[in-house]
């Protein structure tokens, strides 16, 4: 067991400062929780998180990791109304204008509304004897050593106070769980530290989503991904109160209308009828709202040469990812497997060890979503070698997808996180895609050997 510390500091009572808060409670004496908005018991939409409006994909791995951070959440969910669903049995995946070929596969999803998610999670957090939740109460900045070589504590303004006097909360950490907007950055240079470099690819995604009342014997939910020829998608996902989310939208400024006609033209557009063919006869239950993703954005802590003892970044102020590909909430708890590993070999030199290992989280579904962003031609970014080709070789796979459940499935495992991408281009998959998509034999042959090399990054045989 690592030495017990006394208090620790986390800004941000989301998915991220919440899953910070629950690892940190099994290593410090205390842990505050301090979040701008005030929360209440309900598992109702939030100002601080207005994502939680629109559909909320919780992939497969990131149940995983929460049921053994909260055990027994899964049931939990379920018992309120949550629907377990088989990521491919009971849903319609329609990826480069393709369905895939449905069938059992023991990736379990769930049909949750973010909302009812965070509610339960932030019970289980509060439950615990040694974390305090300070709701209603702004961070403003970071208290630090004369050298600033030591966090020292947080500046917090609570809302509720009439003379909105600063306060210092004394910490031996301060994690930084508050966001994509967050200001931790600026808190750095405020203390002589650089702000980290930041990586962004702006993708403009315009999001419009609506609830309807779900048909018990309709879909569990669907996705319908944007090709190159069509830059439209959405997501329709069965959510509790028998209920469905839909969300819909388009890249770089393409938004759909918010007026009940337009939003559902506009799903008639998307590359498959699969969401459409639901709610042109469901009930709305509210109005559409909108949501403007301008830009996935990765903050490079762990190439800092200097930064303070004391303090973490975690969640979405490490790397926001562009929310399509329903990534954020899993990296979050896959970064507190990697506190708590962290953690058990003490405080020490804290900062370089969990950067490094987060950063070893973040890479592979910053790649997913940033190289599937990148088939878009007007889209910046830099487009390598290793990006094309992995984009040429899942349109084969989408292919093959649509007819072979077994390279479905092993789409899946990746895109949910459960295995390394290079699964995908492991001997017996690579053949049943090369087969599944029919190509010619010379073509076979190049894009195996050559995706395998690049991504594997070892010479590999040739099929
Ligand atoms: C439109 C959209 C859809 C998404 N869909 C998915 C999805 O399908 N699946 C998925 O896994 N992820 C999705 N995400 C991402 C997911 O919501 C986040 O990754 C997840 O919430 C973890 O983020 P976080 O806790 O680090 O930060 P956030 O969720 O942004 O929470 C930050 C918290 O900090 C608080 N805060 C901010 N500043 C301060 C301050 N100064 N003082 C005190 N408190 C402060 C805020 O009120 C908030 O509670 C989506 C995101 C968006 C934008």
């Amino acid at each position: 067991m690592p030495a017990r510390t006394d208090h620790a500091v986390v800004v941000g009572a989301s998915m991220g400062g919440l899953v910070a808060a629950r690892v940190l409670s099994e290593v410090f004496d205390r842990v505050t929780i301090v979040e701008r908005d005030v929360l209440d018991d309900s598992a109702n939409p939030r100002r601080g998180v207005p994502q939680g409006r629109h559909a909320h994909g919780l992939l497969a791995r990131g149940r995983e990791v929460l049921e053994e951070f909260f055990p027994g959440l899964t049931e939990e969910l379920v018992g309120r109304g949550a629907g377990r669903i088989d990521l491919q049995a009971q849903f319609r995946w329609i990826n480069g204008g393709r369905q895939m070929h449905r069938a059992d596969t023991g990736l379990v999803g769930l049909g949750v509304s973010r909302p009812l998610l965070e509610s339960r999670v932030r019970a289980r957090v509060r439950a615990l004897p040694n974390v305090t939740l300070l709701d209603g109460c702004d961070a403003t900045g970071l208290t630090a050593t004369a050298d600033s070589s030591r966090v020292t504590g947080l500046r917090v303004l609570r809302r509720t106070d009439d003379d909105g006097a600063d306060e210092v909360l004394d910490a031996d950490l301060v994690v930084d769980a508050s966001g994509r907007g967050s200001r931790g950055p600026q808190w750095l240079e405020s203390l002589g530290y650089p702000a980290p470099q930041v990586e962004q690819v702006q993708i403009g995604l315009a999001y419009a989503s609506r609830s309807y009342r779900r048909d018990p014997h309709g879909p569990a939910g669907a996705a319908v991904g944007a090709t190159i020829a069509n830059r439209r998608g959405g997501v329709i996902l069965s959510q509790e109160g028998d209920r469905w989310i839909v969300s819909i939208g388009g890249i770089l400024g393409d938004a759909a209308p918010l007026d009940h006609e337009g939003f559902t033209a506009f799903a008639a557009t998307l590359p498959s009828p699969a969401i459409h063919e639901v709610i042109r006869d469901a009930e709305p239950l509210t109005d559409a709202v909108r949501f403007r993703y301008p830009a996935s954005s990765r903050r490079r802590y762990e190439r800092m040469s200097r930064f303070p003892a004391g303090y973490l970044a975690f969640g979405d102020s490490i790397c926001s990812f562009n929310p399509t590909y329903g990534q954020g909430m899993t990296v979050a708890a896959l970064e507190g497997t990697v506190l708590r590993t962290c953690l058990a070999d003490g405080t020490a030199d804290l900062g370089r060890r969990f950067f490094r290992g987060a950063a070893r989280i973040v890479d592979i579904p910053w790649d997913i979503s940033v190289g599937a962003d990148l088939r878009f031609p007007d889209v910046e970014g830099q487009r390598t070698a290793k990006a094309r080709m992995v984009n040429r070789y899942l349109e084969r796979v989408h292919r093959a997808a649509e007819t072979d459940p077994s390279v479905g499935r092993a789409f899946l495992r990746v895109v949910n996180m459960i295995d390394r991408p290079e699964r995908l281009m492991a001997p017996r998959t690579a053949l049943r895609v090369l087969r599944g998509s029919r190509r010619p034999a010379h073509q076979r042959f190049g894009v195996s050997w050559v995706a395998r090399r690049l991504i594997v990054g070892a010479a590999a045989p040739a099929d």
